[in-house]
């Protein structure tokens, strides 16, 4: 906290005090060997992006300890639960898998936050990655949907937005994670409210039968949930993987 780091040395991982250092690998082993990815094409107004699948990318900002330690026993831990679900096999979630999986999804999206390149900003404050690595805790107000992608893709992609009211007050700070693992995904959406009466549950999203495509897993709602959802999110149109990725842009 408050440190000033010299710049020719490493900031520190984003998880502990050693120095970042290493390049590990986002994508863990047992996804790789798994599957084969394809490509994610939105379309933004007139603009074409294609998010490629991006199997080989490395990370800067975690060390060789944390992804090899904590972070490889958290992969191990949901390999048995999110690998049939890249696979789309159907599988039942209790409340100890649907909070492995919340945490996958937040490490996740803590990465993402990460590696995005603003000029040492992070959304996800220090303590909330201290917090995942000691005890896996989840940030508060951080809500988590897993539903099922008719296409095989490999993405993690993660944006922050601003929420105002309609005077233009700046309410809160949000942080959005989309993460495609086969034919699984999970969106991860953390709040840091910034004015009283800013509620998590009320940020607006996209019009859309979110219900039906994506089932809340955490906070924890259910004892038990079933996935897939109802509807599974095409690879393209109006239920399409970028609409998802797109969920929570409105303007
Ligand atoms: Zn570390």
């Amino acid at each position: 906290m408050g440190q000033v780091y010299d710049s020719v040395m490493a900031p520190p991982c984003i998880f502990c005090d050693n120095n970042s250092g290493s390049r590990e690998h986002l994508w863990p082993d047992w996804l790789l060997k798994r599957h084969t990815f394809g490509p994610i094409k939105m379309q933004i107004g007139i603009k074409q992006r294609i998010i490629k699948p991006t199997p080989e990318l490395k990370v800067k900002t975690v060390c060789c300890a944390c992804n090899n330690g904590w972070m490889s026993q958290l992969e191990a831990n949901n390999t048995s639960i999110i690998g049939p679900m890249s696979d789309s096999t159907p599988t039942t979630l209790d409340t100890a898998a649907q909070t492995l999986v919340a945490a996958w999804s937040i490490k996740g999206a803590m990465m993402s936050d990460s590696m995005r390149g603003r000029k040492g900003t992070k959304f996800y404050t220090r303590g909330e990655c201290l917090n995942m690595r000691i005890s896996r805790t989840i940030p508060p107000n951080t809500l988590v949907w897993i539903g099922r992608v008719d296409g095989k893709h490999i993405a993690n992609v993660g944006t922050d937005f601003t929420w105002n009211d309609k005077n233009g007050k700046h309410l809160a700070t949000n942080c959005l994670c989309t993460i495609a693992a086969g034919h699984f995904v999970t969106q991860v959406v953390s709040v840091h409210v910034e004015q009283p009466g800013a509620n998590i549950q009320s940020i607006p999203c996209k019009a859309g039968n979110w219900n039906e495509k994506l089932i809340q897993i955490w906070p924890i709602q259910q004892p038990v949930v079933h996935w897939p959802p109802k509807i599974a999110i095409t690879n393209g149109g109006p239920d399409g993987i970028a609409y998802l990725l797109d969920r929570w842009r409105l303007e």
